[in-house]
């Protein structure tokens, strides 16, 4: 199963975030501690997205649109990635590894991020009985949803789901939280950890599936906050998000909703 990770803090290098930490995106790429459901490796690509920092802007001010890269190598092997990483200093991101699942194409536009307007969007699990039990909930897409999707695969066809919702500006945490229960619904026994920012906030199910969260207050007014599939750092202060519950962090904060219950949208 994919590895994925979304940060908010201070800006960084996306080396410091992704690549440099101990049990960081690159070393679960080849040594995932917690692959449950399947895999050994994530080696079929990955994708990094990140809202470039704006010099000056204020804190309040909305997060300008993500650059995003992707490729179907593994992490690991891609030299240029590292380069551009060791250059590249962000407050906001969200990357992932993958290990496609099994009938599934290897291909650069089946790696998340997906990314529509200001969001970008990660899917870590598998859906059952894909793709029939996907086809009627897709089935109230419109049909260019369909026809541009990013790759035949059910992380693309569920982005699609959640997209379309944010398009109509559905509650964040109320679109992962209902699109958890309606595939769960058509879909039984599925693996749904779903992943989502818009540069200030980040939304996330764990659905059947690891995932972990640490904020950090900042000692000097800087706080941040990281939500990831395995903890990158043997850091204490990681708690792991139970199971079918919403994770909903800011910087210096988040908070654990159960994905049947009540869901504000920000912590
Ligand atoms: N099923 C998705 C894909 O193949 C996600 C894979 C995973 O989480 N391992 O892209």
């Amino acid at each position: 199963m994919c590895r994925h990770l979304a940060h908010l803090g201070p800006p960084r290098t996306l080396a410091e975030i992704l690549l440099e930490p101990e049990h960081g995106l690159l070393a679960q790429s080849y040594a995932p501690a917690d692959m449950r459901g399947g895999g050994t490796i994530n080696a079929d690509g990955f994708g990094a997205g990140w809202y470039p920092s704006v010099p000056g802007a204020r804190p309040e001010s909305p997060a300008p649109e993500p650059v995003r890269v992707r490729s179907a190598r593994p992490l690991w092997t891609d030299t240029s990635f590292a380069a551009l990483a060791g250059a590249t200093r962000s407050g906001a991101v969200l990357a992932a590894i993958r290990s496609a699942t099994v009938g599934m194409p290897v291909v650069e536009t089946a790696a998340a991020p997906f990314t529509d307007g200001r969001w970008l969007f990660s899917h870590n699990g598998v859906v059952r009985g894909w793709p029939g039990s996907l086809a009627a909930a897709a089935s109230g897409l419109p049909v260019t949803d369909l026809l541009t999707l990013d790759a035949p695969t059910d992380s693309a066809v569920l982005w699609a789901l959640v997209r379309s919702r944010l398009r109509a500006g559905d509650d964040p945490a109320a679109v992962l939280a209902e699109t958890c229960e309606r595939v769960e619904h058509d879909a039984p026994g599925s693996r749904l950890n779903l992943l989502l920012t818009d540069g200030t906030t980040i939304w996330a199910t764990a659905w059947r599936h690891a995932l972990a969260v640490r904020t950090e207050t900042g000692i000097a007014g800087e706080p941040a906050a990281t939500v990831a599939s395995e903890p990158t750092h043997a850091f204490p202060d990681w708690t792991e998000v139970p199971d079918r519950h919403l994770v909903v962090a800011c910087p210096g904060r988040h908070d654990l909703h159960p994905l049947t219950g009540a869901r504000p949208s920000r912590p």
